[in-house]
């Protein structure tokens, strides 16, 4: 690298230890080569704006020219509001500001001519810009293609608004010693079609049009992109070879029977690949590391029961864990009925099996009688020790941390085999990225004959239709879930909510016809699990929950998924709600009710509810409104620390790249070609940089 970029940012003409001090606190610019990573968010062309009076028919954002003519004051305390009456010559729209309203009103001149970006909004009737961006227009300007920087207040108050920054870039870049060494061989860079780094760089800086942002901004982003994935592929291939794992070679008499005679229908091709795929894994020598996404009902535990047959038809035993009781019951029952009449012995291990039960099967398990363990949390503990243990099974890992898994790992002297089980889809490229040295497999495919969830949104002021299509529901003997939002168990709010809702429902479906159940976090336990007993058992017709029974629980029966306050719930969680019905054969509904007013984002949410059940489709949907650090959680929000990719938008440039590693590492598996010493030295420091990374199985 060219050592004239890591000058400290102090050095840079026009900077200064007082401004590098607020460089360095507000963007975490350190050095010249920071500065140059810090990229505009977008352009603006001076060539082109929109006219007031043709905002009503736009959908995204203005670009404005004009002059605000007057300024409003209104509202106190938190709905302090200011408002600037800005016109250009063919009309007026307000500007409003809600935060930082003195300051702006500081900033701004009557009567000066302005540039203002944003987002038109409909409010009471009458359009409004909210918090645009303002900024100045004067004689130089006037012409072509410039960057925005993002700026921060007190940057500004400092002189580095986006035009102060833009200014030391350029000094920078009309250094001598700004040059860049481009890593990418010229044959790499053809194939690709990506420009220079030296053209990249100054291009995405200070373009002349609007081609060659698109082309920097690509190189750029392919650049940072296939660095990661070579990352990971690299950490990869490292734990691959330091791993050992047991080999399932034998395909023997279990697995056999129970897929030949046993099983009452054939696997779906899905199915069928994804096994395939675990069976491969396990027969390398290598310790099996992989994650199985698949929708509610795809058939993943099925799966997971056929690999485990494996394992004993190799002389090992196999454990399930699930997060809560009520599932792992629920895993031991139906795993327990598949296995009627064959030679296997599965056990069942939570945090209410006796201390006499518990000791007979500790017992079992060392003497390698028991087969299967299927559990909660209680199969961690030190004192469950196998004769042989082979693989591992996790159901749900979003409920499992990293150590936990660990410690299962320490169960026999190689680390068992571990498949993770989840039915929170993540979209590919997400995947692709973050599973660093977790192998992904996907069940994109239902059994068939399932039919598909109607989904329905409805507003509060329907509720009494809503009631009824309930009774007539249960009148054909079905169930209904009704369920509340309690982000935080203890919230009091949200707590009433719920309370106010049984009661409503207690009211409207009373004894002795109806029976209703009720299931939140703030009851004890073994009240829950009874609770949650009688509508499995078709006690109950109605259960009225917060979202602790959207984790796993299967009850066929139950036809009718109703979301209170839909709008507070996120995609996701929304779709794993549903997943609670249609498990059954009959037609089954779910219905979200929302109040009257929603924001884009909500209204977003809901629309792609109604209009598809495919997790993988609802999860991009998720990624584009959160983002990826969202998503997955801020633990892992490290990884995603990206200068100018961005994984939710940039999915096909994550496949190039990725693609593009593989092919490399396919040629050169060292990387020891001449020509890719670049790339395998920045490569290396990489490696050393983050030495922990990766590690998220
Ligand atoms: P998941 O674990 O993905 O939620 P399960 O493995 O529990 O799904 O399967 C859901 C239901 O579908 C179970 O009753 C299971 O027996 C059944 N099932 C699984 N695979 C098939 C298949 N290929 N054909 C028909 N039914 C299937
Ligand atoms: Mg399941």
């Amino acid at each position: 690298m060219n050592n004239f970029l890591i000058t400290p940012i102090e050095y840079l003409k026009g900077v200064g230890p007082v401004r590098a001090e607020v460089l360095k606190k507000e963007l975490g610019i350190f050095s010249f080569q920071d500065l140059l990573e810090y990229y505009p968010f977008r352009y603006v062309d001076r060539s082109e704006y929109h006219k007031i009076k043709d905002l009503l028919d736009l959908d995204g954002f203005a670009q404005l020219r004009g002059r605000i003519i007057q300024f409003v004051d209104s509202g106190t305390g938190r709905n302090k509001r200011l408002t600037a009456k800005f016109q250009d010559d063919t009309g007026m729209i307000d500007l409003v500001w809600f935060k930082g309203a003195s300051w702006m009103k500081n900033t701004l001149e009557l009567n000066k001519d302005i540039q203002v970006f944003g987002k038109p909004k409909l409010f009471k009737n009458s359009w409004n810009i909210p918090h645009p961006e303002i900024s100045a227009v004067n004689g130089e300007d006037e012409v072509g293609y410039q960057p925005v920087y993002s700026s921060t207040e007190r940057l500004n108050s400092m002189s580095l608004n986006t035009k102060g920054i833009e200014k030391l870039v350029r000094t920078l870049l009309e250094e001598d010693k700004t040059t860049f060494e481009d890593l990418f061989p010229p044959d790499f860079r053809s194939k690709h079609q990506l420009i220079g780094r030296d053209v990249a760089v100054r291009g995405v800086h200070l373009p002349k049009t609007e081609e060659q942002v698109q082309a920097a901004r690509f190189r750029l982003k392919f650049e940072e992109l296939f660095f990661l994935q070579m990352e990971l592929l690299m950490r990869k291939k490292i734990t691959m070879q330091k791993s050992k794992g047991f080999i399932f070679g034998k395909v023997g008499e279990h697995f056999n029977t129970f897929y030949n005679d046993v099983l009452p229908f054939d696997l779906t091709g899905a199915q069928k690949r994804v096994l395939k795929e675990i069976r491969k894994d396990m027969n390398t020598g290598h310790h099996m590391n992989r994650l199985l996404q698949g929708d509610v009902g795809s058939g993943k535990t099925l799966v997971a029961l056929l690999s485990m047959l494996l394992g004993i038809d190799n002389d090992f035993q196999a454990a399930l864990m699930a997060p809560t009781e009520i599932l792992a019951i629920q895993h031991y029952e139906s795993i327990t009925q598949f296995m009627d009449g064959m030679d296997v012995n599965v056990a069942l291990l939570t945090g209410s099996t006796k201390k006499k039960d518990r000791k007979i099967l500790h017992e079992g398990l060392l003497s390698g009688e028991i087969d299967i363990l299927i559990g909660t949390h209680a199969l961690l503990e030190d004192i469950v020790q196998f004769k042989n243990l082979g693989l591992v099974v996790i159901d749900e890992q979003h409920r499992f941390g990293v150590a936990q898994r660990a410690r299962m790992w320490r169960k026999n002297t190689v680390p068992p085999h571990v498949l993770i089980m989840t039915a929170t889809p993540i979209p590919r490229t997400l995947a692709m990225t973050f599973y660093g040295d977790l192998d992904v497999s996907v069940i994109d495919e239902l059994p068939p004959g399932r039919k598909p969830i109607t989904t329905l949104h409805k507003k509060d002021a329907n509720r009494l239709r809503v009631f009824g299509f309930m009774r007539e529901e249960i009148a054909k003997g079905r169930q209904v879930y009704i369920v509340y939002p309690l982000i935080h168990e203890s919230e009091t709010l949200d707590f009433n909510n719920l309370m106010d809702g049984y009661e409503a429902i207690s009211r409207s479906f009373p004894l002795p016809d109806y029976r209703v159940s009720i299931v939140h976090g703030k009851m004890k336990p073994e009240d829950k699990e009874f609770e949650m007993n009688r509508f499995v058992k078709g006690e109950t017709q109605i259960m009225v929950a917060t979202t602790v029974i959207e984790v796993g629980v299967n009850v066929p029966n139950a036809s009718v998924m109703i979301i209170e306050s839909a709008e507070r719930f996120g995609l996701s969680q929304l779709h794993q709600l549903r997943g609670r019905v249609g498990r059954g054969a009959e037609q089954s509904y779910c219905i979200l009710m929302t109040g009257d007013k929603l924001s884009d984002d909500t209204k977003k949410r809901i629309k792609t509810m109604v209009r598809t059940n495919d997790g993988f489709e609802i999860s991009e949907v998720d990624l584009q409104l959160r983002g990826p650090g969202d998503l997955l959680g801020t633990q892992q929000s490290g990884l995603l620390d990206l200068k100018i990719a961005n994984l939710a938008r940039d999915g096909h440039v994550v496949a190039m790249a990725r693609d593009a590693a593989k092919e490399i590492l396919t040629v050169d598996p060292t990387l020891e070609a001449q020509k890719h010493a670049g790339i395998r030295s920045k490569l290396s420091s990489m490696l050393r940089a983050r030495p922990d990374w990766g590690k998220i199985a």
